[in-house]
C-alpha cells in the first residue's frame, strides 16, 4: 500500500517508521510512507503557508494554495482515497480501517494545522475523518494513528492474523479477558475454568465475558450487537449475560 501524507511537521511521522511492528512492517516493504511540506510548493520568498481568516477572527488559516499543490504533485494509484483530518470529521471506526486497508491501495492523508484550514481544502477529500471528540494542535497524530491501525491489518504485519477477528471492535462486542501465568498473582486468581482444558467451555466463557464488558462498558456498542442478532436468539433476550458465572 502506498501512504502519502501532507503535512507541515514530516517529521513528526519519524517513529512510525522506526518502532516496533509498524516500523518492521515499513522495513519489509508492505507498505510505503511518502511525507509531502506544503512549504515545499509555495511560490513566495517567505514560503508562507497561512494567513489571516477573511471576516477576522483569532488564528491564522492554511493556505489553500500550497495544499492543493502539495496534493496534486502525489503520484495518483488507480484505487486512491484522500483523507482529511479534521475534528469536524466522521468519528474514526474500526471498521473504517478494515474498509481503508481492504479497498484502496494508496492513501492519501491531509493533517492541518493553526486555527484550521481554508474552507476549499475540503474539496480535495473524498472522507473527513475525526479521531474522537477532543481537539488537537494538527492532524500528525490522528494520521499516523490511523495509519498504525491500517498497516496492523495488512497481510504481513502480523504474525498472528487470527487475533484480528477476535479483538475489540471486529464486531460490535469488546474482547474478552487475557491471562498469562503466573495463575496467582497478588492474590489475584486466574479463573479456574480457564486452565480446565475444556476448550468449549471456556469458548462459552469468554463469549460471556465479551457480552458482560461491553454491557458495563459500552452500551452503545452493546445496543448496537443486540440489533445485529436474530429475534429468535435466547442470547439476546438475556438481560445479564455472563453475570451467572
Ligand atoms: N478550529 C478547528 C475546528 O474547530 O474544527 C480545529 C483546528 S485544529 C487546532 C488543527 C488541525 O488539527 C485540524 O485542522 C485537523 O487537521 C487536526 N485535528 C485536531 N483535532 C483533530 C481530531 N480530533 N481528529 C482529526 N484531526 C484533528
Amino acid at each position: 500500500m502506498r501512504l502519502d501524507v501532507v503535512s507541515l511537521a514530516p517529521e513528526a511521522f519519524a517513529p512510525l517508521l522506526e518502532l516496533g511492528v509498524i516500523g518492521r512492517a515499513f522495513a519489509a516493504g508492505i507498505a510505503q510512507l511518502h511525507l509531502h511540506n506544503p512549504r515545499d510548493y509555495t511560490t513566495d520568498k517567505y514560503r508562507k503557508v497561512d494567513d489571516v481568516p477573511y471576516g477576522g477572527g483569532a488564528g491564522m488559516v492554511l493556505k489553500p494554495e500550497p495544499v492543493f499543490a502539495a496534493v496534486e504533485a502525489i503520484p495518483q494509484l488507480p484505487r486512491r482515497r484522500v483523507l482529511l483530518m479534521s475534528p469536524q470529521g466522521q468519528p474514526l471506526r474500526q471498521e473504517d480501517l478494515i474498509r481503508w486497508s481492504r479497498d484502496w491501495q494508496q492513501l492519501v492523508f491531509i493533517c492541518g494545522h493553526y486555527e484550521g484550514f481554508d474552507e476549499r481544502i475540503r474539496s480535495l477529500a473524498d472522507e473527513e475523518v475525526s479521531i474522537g471528540d477532543f481537539v488537537l494542535t494538527g492532524g500528525e497524530l490522528p494520521a499516523a494513528t490511523i495509519i498504525n491501525g491500517v498497516m496492523r491489518l495488512l497481510p504481513g504485519t502480523l504474525g498472528c492474523s487470527g487475533s484480528l477477528e477476535e479483538e475489540s471492535h471486529a464486531s460490535p462486542l469488546l474482547e474478552h479477558p487475557h491471562y498469562t501465568r503466573p495463575a496467582n498473582f497478588r492474590d489475584m486468581e486466574v479463573p479456574e475454568l480457564l486452565r480446565s482444558g475444556d476448550h468449549g467451555a471456556i469458548a462459552r466463557w469468554r463469549f460471556d465475558q465479551q457480552l458482560l464488558r461491553t454491557r458495563q462498558r459500552r452500551a452503545d456498542l452493546y445496543a448496537r450487537w443486540l440489533e445485529q442478532q436474530p429475534q429468535d436468539e435466547d442470547i439476546a433476550l438475556d438481560p445479564h449475560p455472563g453475570e451467572d458465572g
